[in-house]
């Protein structure tokens, strides 16, 4: 079986078991080549993610027809990319960056996530569950942006489980449970994360194969 035929299977369990759960695959092509995207995007797979802006950038001009998540930190001076090239801003925790991506989507509303720092370590990504509340009322009022969800990252070490509830009782919780989606589980907890309510998972090395990360495997066979 050659590298493509690999991935494409791996895509196709995964994919079939996400839909039977009803939850959506995101596939995290920030360590994998414009070949495997393709590859994908032949199988049918529309949803992908970078975690660099410009990353984000290159591969949606590259790549127009599909949809392009934003998954990793935004500093402002890239705000703009998000603004123009995201189909979904899983990643906002701050109230300074919102407004400058919000200031530069035209003629659209940029679905965005509230990302948790949901097992509250410090120097970890995501606004603290207690300024949540405040993080809410604040995005809510800049047009542009519109809030559907929140994300998380369960730390390496620890429960992931827990994190994952907590997730869940904070979206139940704001907006009068009004907020639908839910971005958590990555390769190595995504089960976990369905079990606990996740309408979004974020799959990087368990869809594109560990030995293919930044090597161009799949290059070397087309
Ligand atoms: C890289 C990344 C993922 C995917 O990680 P894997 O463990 O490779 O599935 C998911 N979410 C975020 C925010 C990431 O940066």
């Amino acid at each position: 079986m050659t590298g493509r035929e690999a991935l494409v299977q791996r895509w196709h369990a995964l994919k079939t078991e996400l839909d039977t759960a009803g939850v959506s695959l995101i596939a995290v092509s920030k360590y994998t080549s414009d070949v495997a995207i393709s590859c994908l995007a032949h199988a049918g797979q529309q949803a992908f993610a970078e975690s660099r802006p410009q990353a984000l950038r290159d591969r949606a001009r590259c790549f127009p027809g599909l949809d392009w998540h934003m998954i990793g930190p935004v500093q402002k001076n890239k705000a703009k990319y998000v603004a123009r090239h995201a189909a979904m801003w899983h990643s906002l925790e701050d109230i300074e960056i919102a407004r400058a991506v919000a200031k530069h989507v035209h003629g659209r509303s940029l679905p965005v996530l509230l990302q948790v720092n949901i097992a509250d370590v410090p120097r970890q990504h995501g606004v603290p569950a207690r300024q949540l509340p405040e993080l809410y009322e604040q995005v809510r009022r800049l047009d542009g942006l519109s809030i559907v969800g929140l994300m998380c990252m369960a730390p390496r070490t620890g429960d992931a489980r827990a994190c994952f509830r907590r997730l869940r009782c904070l979206r139940d919780s704001l907006a009068d449970g009004s907020l639908g989606e839910l971005s958590m589980g990555m390769s190595g907890d995504f089960r976990i994360a369905i079990e606990e309510g996740a309408t979004m998972v974020r799959l990087g090395s368990i869809l594109f194969g560990a030995e293919t990360l930044g090597r161009g495997t799949l290059h070397a066979q087309t």
